[in-house]
């Protein structure tokens, strides 16, 4: 066991995150570095998560200065 492996205190998961893409564009998104939210770079929209939920929705996302 490796204990810097362990993933435990992520918000939302690796397997998560993959199954994730922008609902607008079917693209990829990222996690941001404070972990709040995702960012998807082609639309450069964030999507908030709350309660470490991520809302997926386009009337809710939140435009970023790239
Ligand atoms: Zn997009």
């Amino acid at each position: 066991m490796n204990p810097l492996e362990g993933d435990t205190a992520m918000a939302v998961s690796k397997e998560l995150l993959d199954i994730l893409v922008c609902p607008k564009c079917k693209g990829p998104v990222a996690l941001t570095p404070a972990e709040d939210g995702l960012v998807c770079n082609a639309c450069a929209l964030k999507y908030e998560i709350k309660d470490d939920i991520p809302i997926m929705l386009i009337d809710e996302a939140i435009p970023v200065n790239q």
